[in-house]
């Protein structure tokens, strides 16, 4: 058999009409952008400015807050500058259900603070209010010159819409199933709200698509629907992905197989926190997420071995875990002084099995001693070893080796 680069690789990313959000380009040819979410009570500045100044520092490249009532619509401009004098310039985009046309209408400071509003067209009103409060929305989005994402949930789904496809559904002579019919509908539901928005007179560069549910399965159907049916650029998240591993794996694979199909302009994952847990680890994943799929780089790569019975010490994870935190707390850093520096290749291995061969492949490894072999750690520098480390201070020691080499 013959294996070409192609086989390795993705899908080619599917072409969506690029919107600039604040700055921060999504579709066309930008790459995948990583956002996320506050949990933070909007009018509580305090904690919004605190919450969003750490999802940015943590690489979150959009940041979007919940503008649910006049208090939170009236402390948006101020967050906006208290970030802004941080020196955070992430952009806000504004999450609004049920009254976002009158908040945006009633506080046109806030209208001009976020960078974009998300508009839930399965809640913007109901019945014969539903486009009119629709298009207010998007006519604020002309007059500031912002753009919207159209983001239908299908816990939120427009209900009416969803009660025409299925009387039409059981007419047809072999009827769809109650979810392919939800999915049809949460997927109309989108490009009928993006054709709505164009004909209020807001451009096909400012619209932005997403068509969240929960099931991974679904997510994966429904986007490719939607991705072959639109040329706007798309959003990804699995809604409701659930607490810990459970979250991280649902989102990581409904979202993995998207990517690789060239569908999805920027990615959130949503992480239901863990009590006291820290809402960075979203920001984390997305960034994992793409880094392993190799559409982007964003911290240096530590290779470390899974450990076994040949592990001799707690060295080994204690290192694999100090290296990875120590890198990615100095990115911010060292991304502006040393370009290039998160295409760095780390090595941390248990034992001589593959210790000194995978090693070699990083630009620098160490492989620790494992059970019965001599108490030495050779450590490599791009594909040569250079020293051999030994005593208690090996971990210390290799710090300082990583440090020296990104310097140099
Ligand atoms: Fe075990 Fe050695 Fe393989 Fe690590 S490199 S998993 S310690 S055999």
């Amino acid at each position: 058999a013959s294996h070409s680069e192609r086989d390795a690789a993705p899908l080619p990313r599917r072409r969506t009409v690029g919107v600039s959000v604040g700055g921060v380009m999504v579709g066309a040819d930008a790459p995948v952008v990583v956002q996320s979410m506050t949990n933070t009570d909007t009018a509580d500045a305090d904690s919004t400015v605190a919450q969003v100044a750490a999802l940015a520092r943590a690489g979150s490249e959009i940041v979007r807050i919940t503008v649910d009532r006049d208090e939170s619509a009236a402390a948006v401009p101020h967050i906006r500058e208290r970030l802004e004098r941080l020196g955070i310039f992430v952009p806000l985009v504004g999450d609004f259900h049920y009254i976002g046309h009158k908040l945006l209408a009633d506080h046109p400071a806030c209208a001009e603070a976020l960078a974009k509003y998300r508009i839930n067209p399965g809640n913007v009103g109901f019945k014969d209010k539903k486009d009119r409060q629709f298009v207010q929305i998007v006519e604020m989005a002309i007059r500031y010159d912002k753009p919207v994402r159209i983001g239908v949930n299908w816990g939120s789904l427009d209900q009416e819409l969803l009660t025409r496809l299925m009387d039409e559904n059981q007419r047809l002579p072999r009827p769809l199933s109650a979810r392919a019919v939800t999915r049809e509908a949460i997927i109309q539901s989108a490009l009928l709200s993006a054709a709505l928005a164009e004909e209020t007179g807001l451009s096909r560069d400012k619209i932005i698509l997403s068509a969240k549910v929960s099931q991974v399965q679904d997510l994966i159907a429904v986007y490719r629907d939607l991705s072959a049916r639109t040329d706007h650029a798309l959003h990804l998240g699995l809604t409701e992905a659930g607490m810990g591993t459970k979250g991280i794996v649902a989102s990581s694979a409904a979202m993995g197989i998207l990517l690789q199909e060239g569908i999805g302009d920027t990615i959130r994952v949503s992480l239901t926190p863990e009590p006291g847990g820290d809402r960075t680890r979203e920001v984390q994943v997305a960034q994992e997420l793409l880094q392993v799929m190799g559409f982007r780089q964003f911290v240096p790569v530590v290779a470390a071995c899974p450990g076994c019975g040949r592990t001799t010490s707690t060295v080994f994870q204690e290192l694999a875990e100090a290296i990875q935190s120590d890198l990615r707390k100095n990115m911010p850093l060292w991304r502006e002084k040393y370009p290039g520096v998160e295409a760095l290749n780390v090595a941390v291995m248990g034992c001589i099995v593959n210790g000194p061969g995978e090693s070699k492949h990083a630009d620098i490894g160490i492989s620790l001693p494992g059970t019965g072999e001599t108490p030495a750690a050779p450590v490599f520098v791009d594909g040569k070893k250079v020293a051999t480390l030994r005593g208690p201070s090996i971990a210390a020691d290799f710090q300082v080796m990583v440090a020296d080499y990104i310097e140099r």
